[in-house]
């Protein structure tokens, strides 16, 4: 049998669901992100001399076929799996498929689902031979110079040791430095940029594209899954963050760039830094970013809106202070009403990022982050359906607050997997499509999504060319149509 080629590894994004889903999967219709972290690694292990494919999955679902043909041409040692919860199933089906067509193949898993269970993955399943737990750059470099030696001394790693006992090396102690990192290997991903999507009606051109410009955040929500960046705040600095987007415009003619950040104004004189530079060296490019009321004000926001902020997302996540203040630090109502306010009147769309199910939610409890947010002047909002994921503060004690069904496929914010006590999950689904029709019955609202018209022609392309899909989601709230 020919040898496996060490200097090849494999990198792979996996769906999620079965294939035959995919259609009709709305969620994907609306949104479908490039696989960032996994771009990271690609371009990392290139800089080493390693030759790195990304196989992307979500953006092209009918990937077996590919995937055998890519093991067959490049025979590679290393094959990496980014999941989270709900798609971490279907990387165990890949890894399945991959180590029946190549045996001898190392398996890694990564990203939020591994790097918050560690061990208990490689329990799971004998197929992956390494958990990646924390951020993957080195510890994937580390494991595919290895050459056949013991992975003991690679940092940010849980391994199987020859007596079958696992082994957790811990977190890598030594955190990159965010600036020595290549741009990210856009160049791998197939399609790149039109195969990707923003969310409709979250731009104003296209071709746009997602990016990092800094990991971690220093807060902690009940809420929120944080065992890859932890609770670090690390950040590129505002050249780097200038030079990244003038290359994605000069290489791939990007117009519009969504930060992805956890907290984008973190550290303000780096937004205010890269802001002059975007006002006194234009790109012709607008951005989006997600902030925390707390650290954004008129002034900042002012010199964003200069600099081409177009839209502002805002975790407000309830309209119930006092719900809010079990879950998360600074629930001041007023203040984050007032942010919003501000947003808006600097010129910049805001949008909403709302939960509904949080331990100790009522219908009362919902009813008040409705009177809220409609109170409020959003041009946009997402409700997420509470879910708790492994790694979060709350999941260690989330079967004492109410009813959870832990079913990793349907662990992805758009299932009621855990219905808090005193709620019934029939009245939660009812709740939840009330929230979403209420908000769409609006005058304002609807005038400000007619708006899109000529302020994001490209959003109204795609929502027109299935209209029927996004309306019966609206009506039924079922992601993939039937379930
Ligand atoms: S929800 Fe946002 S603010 Fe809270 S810990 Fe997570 S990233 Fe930080």
């Amino acid at each position: 049998m020919a040898q496996l080629n060490a200097k090849n590894i494999l990198l792979l994004h996996p769906l999620g669901y079965q294939l035959a889903a995919a259609a009709r999967d709305i969620s994907r219709k609306a949104n479908i992100m490039p696989p960032l972290g996994l771009a990271s690694i690609a371009a990392y292990l290139e800089r080493a001399g390693l030759c790195c494919e990304i196989l992307d999955c979500y953006a092209f679902p009918d990937a077996d076929q590919r995937l055998q043909q890519l093991l067959r041409e490049q025979r590679p040692a290393l094959l990496g799996i980014s999941c989270t919860t709900a798609s971490f199933h279907d990387g165990v089906r890949l890894a399945q498929l991959a180590k029946a067509e190549l045996p001898g193949l190392r398996v890694a898993f990564g990203g939020p689902h591994v790097s918050a269970l560690k061990e208990k993955v490689l329990e799971f399943s004998p197929l992956i031979d390494y958990a990646v737990i924390g951020e993957g750059e080195q510890s994937m470099l580390e494991l595919a110079q290895l050459a056949g030696d013991s992975p003991e001394n690679v940092e940010g790693l849980v391994w199987r040791a020859a007596d079958g006992g696992l082994v957790n090396n811990g977190y890598r102690r030594q955190a990159l430095v965010l600036d020595e990192l290549p741009f990210p290997a856009y160049h791998k991903l197939a399609g790149y940029p039109d195969a990707y999507k923003l969310p409709i009606f979250n731009y104003p051109k296209a071709p746009n594209s997602s990016c990092i410009s800094s990991r971690g955040c220093p807060y902690s929500c009940s809420y929120c899954d944080r065992s890859v960046f932890r609770q670090t705040f690390r950040y590129n600095s505002a050249d780097y963050l200038y030079r990244h987007l003038l290359y994605l415009k000069d290489r791939f003619g990007i117009r519009h760039i969504n930060f992805y950040d956890d907290q984008f104004t973190f550290h303000r004189g780096r937004v205010e830094e890269f802001c002059r530079l975007m006002i006194e060296q234009p790109l012709g490019m607008t951005f989006n970013c997600a902030v925390r009321a707390e650290h954004v004000d008129r002034g900042l926001l002012q010199l964003m809106k200069a600099a081409g902020c177009w839209m502002v997302s805002l975790g407000i996540e309830s309209g119930d202070e006092e719900l809010l203040a079990r879950h998360r630090q600074n629930a001041d109502l007023d203040m984050l009403a007032e942010t919003i306010r501000t947003i808006k009147s600097c010129g910049i769309r805001t949008k909403g990022l709302l939960m509904m199910g949080l331990p100790g939610e009522t219908e009362a409890s919902i009813r008040r982050s409705m009177d809220y947010v409609f109170s409020l002047p959003i041009d946009d909002f997402n409700l997420a359906k509470f879910t708790p994921f492994p790694g979060s503060p709350i999941y260690e004690t989330i079967h004492q607050l109410g009813a959870f069904d832990e079913d990793w496929p349907r662990m992805d914010c758009m299932h009621f997997q855990f219905i808090p006590q005193g709620m019934e999950k029939a009245q939660m689904e009812k709740l939840f499509i009330e929230f979403y029709k209420s908000h769409f019955k609006r005058k304002r609202v609807l005038l400000g999504y007619l708006a899109m018209l000529w302020k994001s022609p490209d959003s109204w392309l795609r929502f027109a060319g299935s209209a029927g899909q996004f309306l019966r989601f609206a009506l039924s709230n079922k992601r993939y149509g039937s379930s």
